[in-house]
């Protein structure tokens, strides 16, 4: 706990993916829930995909924070996600179907965006355009999430709010729908969409979501005041971020720590200490630049066993991850522009049996080296990775829960990870379920 002027305050954690998603962010968000009171989704939207095991049973969540899970921990779902009201209700039933409690403790800020039918039609028919233009597809997750976030940054948004006042919101959907439909059918190839069917669902929708509505930069501000340990947890990964990431092929937010506050409503000196998430090797879901990427289609190479044994596949749209080797010099540039207090690795026991395991430590990019990834999209495409090499173990790591208990060469595989990016390794995770997992230095407690 820290010192604030009127008392005790809580401490509070970040977390954030350090590549392009899926690295595992919602179980360690689940096994950190243990020390918060409140967990707070700051970016993204049904676009993430967090599977949690919780003895021996999955649940996906995808906008809903990662701390339903835990009883009595408070949600909160941050100005800066954009949320889809159909989705939101469904994954609430979805919850409530297997005995959690959901609306007493799910808090949506009013200034939240929303994603309507016609930003998901936009996103599935752009898609279709640019692969028929041969432009090639960013290869989005078709949740309608640019869409949504452009309505934002161009000011013309449905918000949360818009939800309690229905001649308000009949006004701004006829005007944004129009603006869609002119897209759709003159120029996406798609077709338009109707009024009426939008405008129902939209009310319906707001008699359950109203009672969840909140002020929720304000209650965290309080929360935290008053004790509250938070917990924000980020979605996707820095190399998918607007800005930071491998631009264009990215999603539509900012992935990266530093957004937690603006997308929560806090202050930046809410942020305590920033724990990134680090699959033991790299994945990637949907199209872009990928330096260490491997063919996964041959059994007995190295790319098919991380793809099968990692079962790597994406929890939102079932697409198969691309696989490759981990990549410390793209680490490199996310420990930097997150401010990494220290890393989780996770998966690590996918690695198990393999006999040697590289490690990407630099590029050659046209004769020269580089030391960390380059930020335009073509650059990347042409980086040749430059790889350090180490003998494997033949040990398993599964469910280990002590540093010690590791195979040394699993240990000095971590041990020159560590070195070479800079940060510490805070975390390691060995399996999916909350128990797996050997702690170092608690993001809670240092
Ligand atoms: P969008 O966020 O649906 O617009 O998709 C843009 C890019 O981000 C695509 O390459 C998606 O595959 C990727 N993406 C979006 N959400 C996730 C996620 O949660 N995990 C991994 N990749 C994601």
């Amino acid at each position: 706990m820290r010192e604030s002027q009127s008392g005790t305050a809580g401490r509070n954690v970040v977390v954030v993916g350090t590549q392009w998603g899926d690295e595992g962010k919602g179980k360690v968000v689940d096994w950190l829930t243990d020390h918060a009171q409140g967990v707070v989704r700051f970016q993204g939207g049904h676009n993430a995909g967090h599977t949690l095991v919780i003895k021996g049973v999955k649940t996906a969540l995808q906008l809903i924070p990662s701390g339903i899970m835990r009883d009595g921990v408070a949600c909160y779902i941050g100005n800066g996600v954009v949320v889809d009201p159909s989705h939101l209700l469904l994954e609430i039933g979805r919850l409530e179907a297997i005995g959690l409690d959901v609306r007493s403790r799910l808090f949506i800020s009013e200034s939240c965006p929303l994603i309507l039918p016609f930003h998901v039609e936009v996103d599935k028919a752009r898609e279709a355009l640019r692969e028929s233009s041969g432009a090639g597809k960013i290869g989005t997750t078709g949740k309608g999430i640019g869409p949504a976030y452009e309505d934002k940054v161009a000011r013309r948004a449905l918000r949360v709010q818009d939800l309690k006042h229905p001649e308000r919101f009949a006004e701004k959907l006829r005007e944004l729908l129009a603006l869609h439909n002119f897209a759709l059918a003159g120029y996406l190839n798609s077709t338009a969409l109707e009024f009426q069917p939008i405008f129902d669902m939209a009310m319906l929708a707001a008699e359950q979501i109203k009672p969840m509505m909140a002020d929720v930069g304000y209650a965290l501000h309080t929360a935290n005041r008053a004790g509250a340990n938070l917990l924000f947890e980020g979605a996707q990964g820095t190399l998918l971020d607007i800005d930071h990431g491998t631009y264009p092929y990215v999603t539509s937010s900012n992935c990266v720590a530093g957004n937690a506050a603006a997308g929560a409503g806090v202050g930046p000196d809410l942020l305590h200490y920033i724990l990134g998430i680090t699959k033991a090797y790299t994945t990637r879901v949907g199209s872009g630049p990928f330096p260490t990427e491997l063919p996964m289609d041959e059994p007995g190479t190295v790319g098919h066993h991380l793809s099968t044994v990692g079962q790597e596949r994406g929890t939102v749209t079932g697409r198969p991850r691309r696989c490759g080797w981990l990549d410390a010099a793209a680490l490199k540039r996310s420990i930097i522009i997150n401010g990494v207090s220290g890393l989780c690795i996770t998966k690590l026991d996918v690695l198990d049996g393999l006999t040697e395991i590289k490690v990407c430590v630099g590029y050659a990019l046209h004769g020269s080296r580089v030391d960390i990834l380059p930020l335009d999209a073509d650059d990347i495409k042409a980086c040749v990775p430059i790889y350090e090499s180490f003998p494997g173990w033949t040990e398993t790591t599964f469910g280990v829960t002590a540093w010690d208990a590791l195979p040394l060469n699993a240990r000095r595989y971590l041990e020159r990870v560590q070195s070479f990016i800079g940060a510490p390794i805070d975390m390691v995770s060995t399996g999916p379920d909350r128990d797996h997992t050997i702690l170092l230095r608690h993001p809670y407690q240092n």
